[in-house]
């Protein structure tokens, strides 16, 4: 039943319950609904209807605590809503509901509730006129007569004044003005309060006011509040200092709200955001980045805080000042002092040094250098990275490591589109960020395990990074702006060329960083590890005395590595004892020996220690425990059917123990220890082999047979079993332990060995020779066979390697057969008749 006839809403409304607004007619609110009886009127009723009266629901505002919703139906508010459901969109996360778009028609009071499952159905009585909404003004009978047409004429004026002051070209004003020419006066107080800053509250009020007399009445108020609340903004933007000639837009939801509550907060906003622009003025970005910012400012300055997309633009620009566009620092490039500096830092790896040196030199002579960027490969711990530092710190530039172990995601490199929630900048930008001068030295660390992925390959976009040629517009997706990485020096590690993709390496020197021998690595702990952890610990020198004798102790009985890093870690071990020690104010450390002055037991618990405190081998037992290796080369060459080889991996040489033993069976050959394809192809050559020459080197089965093979079952064991073996070197350790298995002859104790071999019993070259033979080195093993060919690499060696060991270079297998056993093997050239052929280079 309308006022007067006229066009009607249903006389019965399904009723949506709402805790978070308030729905006034002509104003259109967005509504999230998840509560059961709502999710009903959704699915039932708006998803099922077809026509344009069953959208039309009643919007009833919930004033009980929702956090109590209980299943029964609360004490409804008697005036509602009735509005058109514009838009329903579902969503399932995070919990399932429904977001309504919904636009206000007219009031209505509740006469009686029909029915309360699955959703509220009411008799209801409308309250307001929809006509207003249809006919244009001009067609309509005034109502501004006596003191209505006064109030609806002043409140008029009072909307034209806001008008006034706003910003026109903000689309929600733009609307707030089409709305005051074309809406007759009647509906502005519902229309307009809806806009401007009100609370729930007050919406209410206005809602229940049912005379238009009363409704202007409460709206106008709200209404100057909003003047008043814009005109001392105003004000107070003008005594300060950032004052620009900015009209306030409008903002916060799309409504005009935002200076009649918490103005002091607003203003803290918009001084923010004068601070940024005052900012992105003084970055001195390029033209085109300062573009893309002044555009992002201005799309912010309209967005309501409220929106993410403000927080996701505000994180761009402040990203984007805080970029170093044009901020460097100076080179101070001193080519005798980087070189005191580099021997300073660093014992030994000479070669590396010298090669680093040349690269500064040039780089010094001609300063746009779009040099070759220097990748560093050699096991851990040998100092690469430190290299990298010291060469930042010769040049005076910041150093930035980034760690792209396992980065498969091409967006780790340049970056997420900001399209994306949670988006950011590649690790690049993010590294610039960081350091804050755009000529850092950037270390690209383990750039061997680059992974790839469907995400796109890291690699390609590295190449983008690092040539020389692009690099000057490399364009990370989250800025989407170029920026110009030509200044930053590039330097790369990895452990192995292998795995480097090859367009990647064709970019890059390498330059080789090889593994320690002993008494390098003495010479390195006592230079720099044993200093530095005494500093990392607050010790002194006079405090914790670690003496030549203990530390190579350390090195051969608790570490097996190419580099320093596990030796390092010892060090550090043993200087947390000893600073315990110290800060106790213990006496000697307990393995100390007792001493006739001061008999262990005796000794003063609360005396300072005698200093320093000296670790010997006892201490050092009672500090890191057993030693977790022991010399283990000799015991475990004890039976026939095992000889020691040589592999290499990325972690530097390692000696190989291979293992063979026989059954009775039929000819099968059994291979264990995580092989390879070319592993086991060795072990099948070395098997003809020995079967075809059996008469030869009087080779027998298990029953003195001549076939080796007949009767008899074959396994072939490679220990160390958990890392995955390949590679042709082992080629010649699977022949003599195989000789050794069936002749029943012993290998020497003190043979290690390395070489590929043919059907035909040549021995051919291998690469990693000098890992290999510091491997054995380390190990204890006193004589090496190698390949001839090989021979040339042992110039590389250091001079007290060469000292300490025999070389055997050997050409085929009889050599090596020959070498391997004590006296010679029967059958070979060698064998009793010649002296072993062994040279010391
Ligand atoms: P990498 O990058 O090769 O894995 P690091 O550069 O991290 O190795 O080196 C590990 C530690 O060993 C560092 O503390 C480094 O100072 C030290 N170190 C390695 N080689 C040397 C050397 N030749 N002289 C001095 N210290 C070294």
């Amino acid at each position: 039943m309308a006022p007067g006839g006229g066009i009607q809403i249903p006389s019965r409304l399904p009723l949506l319950l709402t805790h978070e607004g308030v729905l006034l007619p002509g104003s259109t609110v967005r509504f999230s609904v998840d509560s059961p009886r709502n999710m009903h009127l959704v699915s039932q009723r708006l998803l099922k209807g077809t026509s344009l009266r069953s959208t039309i629901i009643g919007v009833i505002p919930n004033t009980r605590d929702p956090d109590h919703d209980t299943d029964d139906l609360p004490s409804l508010h008697k005036i509602g809503t009735a509005g058109i459901a514009v838009q329903v969109v579902g969503s399932n996360w995070p919990k399932p509901h429904y977001t309504l778009l919904i636009t206000g028609l007219c009031r209505f009071r509740v006469s009686s509730l029909l029915k309360e499952r699955p959703f509220v159905l009411a008799e209801v009585e409308q309250l307001d006129k929809l006509e207003h909404y249809i006919t244009p003004v001009t067609e309509r009978a005034t109502a501004e007569d006596g003191d209505l047409g006064e109030l609806s004429y002043n409140f008029y004026q009072a909307a034209v004044k806001l008008l006034g002051m706003l910003d026109m070209s903000v689309p929600v004003v733009a609307k707030f003005k089409r709305l005051l020419d074309s809406l007759p006066r009647e509906t502005l107080p519902d229309v307009v309060a809806s806009m401007i800053r009100t609370s729930n509250k007050e919406k209410l009020q206005l809602l229940d006011a049912l005379t238009l007399e009363e409704r202007f009445k409460k709206a106008l108020p709200l209404l100057s509040r909003q003047i008043e609340g814009l005109k001392l903004l105003k004000k107070t933007r003008k005594s300060s200092p950032n004052n620009e000639k900015r009209v306030p837009s409008v903002r916060k939801g799309g409504v005009l709200r935002q200076f009649s509550r918490d103005e002091e907060a607003e203003d803290e906003d918009d001084d923010d955001t004068a601070v940024l622009e005052k900012k992105i003025h003084e970055a001195k970005m390029p033209e085109a980045a300062f573009k893309v910012c002044l555009k992002e400012l201005k799309r912010m300055k309209k967005m309501p805080q409220s929106m993410p997309e403000f927080a996701l633009t505000r994180n761009y620009l402040d990203l984007m000042v805080e970029l170093p566009w044009s901020r460097s620092t100076t080179d101070c490039l001193d080519i005798p002092a980087a070189r005191t500096l580099l021997d300073n830092d660093h014992y030994a790896m000479d070669k590396l040094k010298r090669r680093v040196l040349e690269y500064l030199a040039v780089r010094q002579l001609k300063t746009s250098l779009k040099g070759p960027i220097l990748c560093f490969v050699g096991p851990p711990g040998v100092g690469k990275t430190s290299v990298g530092r010291s060469i930042a710190r010769t040049l005076g530039r910041e150093f930035y490591r980034i760690s792209l172990g396992g980065v498969c995601d091409q967006s780790d490199i340049r970056g997420h589109r900001r399209t994306y929630v949670g988006s950011m900048p590649g690790r690049i930008i993010n590294g610039l960020k960081t350091v804050a001068v755009n000529n850092p030295v950037f270390l690209l660390d383990e750039v061997d395990k680059l992974g790839k992925s469907l995400q796109g390959d890291p690699a390609a976009a590295l190449l983008e990074v690092l040539d020389p040629e692009q690099n000057h517009s490399f364009t990370d997706h989250y800025l989407n702006v170029a920026f110009d990485l030509s200044q930053v020096l590039f330097i790369a590690t990895a452990n192995t060329t292998a795995t480097i993709p090859p367009a990647l390496l064709d970019r890059m020197e390498v330059l080789q960083v090889q593994g320690y021998t002993q008494e390098e690595k003495v010479e390195i702990a006592h230079r720099h590890l044993i200093p530095n952890q005494l500093e990392q610990h607050g010790l002194t020198p006079q405090q914790l005395h670690i003496p030549q004798d203990t530390t190579r102790a350390l090195i051969s009985s608790y570490t097996r590595e190419a580099g320093v890093r596990s030796l390092e870690r010892k060090f550090g071990a043993v200087c947390r004892a000893v600073a315990v020690k110290v800060a106790e104010g213990h006496g000697v450390i307990a393995t100390e020996a007792p001493t006739a002055e001061c008999p262990a037991q005796q000794t003063d618990k609360a005396a300072p220690p005698e200093m320093p405190i000296v670790i010997d081998s006892v201490a050092l037992k009672d500090i890191l425990g057993l030693p977790p290796f022991e010399m283990e080369v000799s015991e475990r060459l004890t039976l026939p059917g095992v000889a020691v080889g040589l592999a290499w991996t990325p972690l530097g040489g390692e000696i190989l123990f291979v293992e063979a033993s026989r059954m009775e069976g039929e000819g099968q050959l059994t291979l264990t220890g995580q092989l390879g394809d070319v592993m086991k192809e060795s072990a099948h050559l070395a098997i003809s082999w020995l079967r075809a020459n059996a008469k030869t080197y009087q080779l027998t089965n298990m029953v003195g047979g001549p076939d080796p093979l007949e009767g008899t079952d074959i396994h072939l064991h490679f220990p160390a079993g958990a890392v995955t073996k390949d590679g042709p070197s082992a080629g010649v350790t699977i022949v003599t332990c195989l000789a050794s298995l069936f002749s029943g002859r012993l290998v020497r104790s003190d043979v290690a060995m390395t070489g590929e071999i043919t059907l035909r019993g040549l021995v051919l070259p291998v690469g990693g020779i000098k890992d290999k033979v510091l491997a054995a080195h380390r190990a204890g093993v006193k004589c090496v066979i190698l390949p001839l060919r090989n021979k040339k690499d042992l110039e590389e060696l250091p001079a007290n390697v060469r000292a300490d060991l025999d070389f055997v270079p050997a050409a085929n297998l009889d050599q090596v057969l020959n070498a391997a056993f004590d006296g010679g093997f029967p059958g070979t050239a060698g064998a009793h008749t010649q002296p072993q052929l062994t040279s010391k280079l």
